[in-house]
């Protein structure tokens, strides 16, 4: 039988990147899926990959629009039991750095730009969580939530309020996982480093060649990516799938599990290596 054989996942932001290779393979490993996102020509590229991968069309469900809205949600919610009857799984995945409009950085970023990247990878993920809540108590579901490396405990003065909205993010994955743990609900969160999706694009503002040169830098610079590459969605897709897998991490409750290629265990002192003992 196939690991996610009769379950049923809405996974947030699925119309591109992470979420839409969690999305792929979830279904493709028999999950019934609610896709969704506001942009509808790539969430019909998310429907297309599912369908390419074998996926029948009743297995999918799709939902378009703004996830920081009320509607959005409910009807996430409303339109998955509907046609699928349950809900087993959240993916909190939707989420981005939202660029300041004048261009700000650092302590100086308008405090709209706070509220607006607090609302989306914040204040949605609570929301989410409180609506899917006791249909997950019912099913006795999981929820991953998708953090990031940014959240600390390195400074990150380019973009300052996507990075304070993922530590609060992991500090709620840790408070709901002991909340919701008596209900038999699991909470676990993982955290990407650098991930090669339109997260730059929508982020740093950069098209897809800059996003690529940026992605290979990153690729080819020891002390940024060990590992010597930029993951691909599939990468995180892995991880969450794990998390979202009872059988798998069954024990694994409110962890933050960080997939970044070894990006966040060097030291900018340490990245200089021998040349540090020459220099003096
Ligand atoms: P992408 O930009 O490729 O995908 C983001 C997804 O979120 C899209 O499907 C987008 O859909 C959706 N989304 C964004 N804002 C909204 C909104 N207001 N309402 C509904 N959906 C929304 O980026 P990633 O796949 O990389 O990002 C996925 C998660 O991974 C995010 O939480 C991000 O913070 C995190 N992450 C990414 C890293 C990376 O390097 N890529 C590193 C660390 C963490 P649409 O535009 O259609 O609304």
């Amino acid at each position: 039988m196939a690991r996610f054989s009769d379950k049923v996942a809405i996974i947030t932001g699925s119309s591109n990147g992470i979420g839409q290779a969690t999305a792929v393979l979830l279904a493709s490993e028999g999950a019934k899926v609610t896709i969704t996102g506001r942009n509808s020509d790539r969430l019909e590229e998310t429907k297309k990959l599912l369908l390419n991968a074998h996926v029948p069309e009743n297995h999918i469900n799709v939902v378009i629009g703004d996830i920081t809205q009320d509607t959005v949600q409910e009807t996430l919610i409303k339109t998955t039991l509907d046609k699928f009857g349950k809900i087993d799984i959240l993916i909190n995945n939707a989420g981005a750095g939202i660029p300041d409009p004048q261009g700000k950085t650092g302590v100086n970023q308008s405090i709209d730009t706070y509220h607006k990247t607090f609302e989306l990878n914040v204040q949605s993920v609570l929301e989410m969580t409180q609506k899917a809540r006791p249909h997950l108590a019912k099913s006795q579901g999981e929820i991953v939530n998708i953090s990031s490396i940014g959240a600390g405990p390195a400074a990150q003065v380019a973009n300052p309020y996507y990075s304070i909205a993922k530590a609060a993010l992991d500090q709620y994955t840790r408070t709901a996982a002991i909340d919701l743990v008596a209900e038999n609900i699991r909470v676990n969160s993982v955290s990407p480093g650098a991930v090669a999706t339109g997260f730059s694009n929508v982020s740093r503002g950069l098209n897809e060649e800059k996003s690529k040169k940026l992605y290979d830098y990153l690729a080819s610079q020891k002390e940024c990516i060990p590992r010597g590459f930029c993951a691909g969605p599939e990468d995180i897709a892995k991880v969450i799938a794990f998390l979202a897998d009872r059988n798998a991490s069954n024990y694994i409750i409110g962890q933050t599990i960080v997939a970044d290629g070894g990006t966040s265990l060097i030291l900018g002192a340490h990245a200089h290596g021998a040349k540090m003992i020459e220099a003096v």
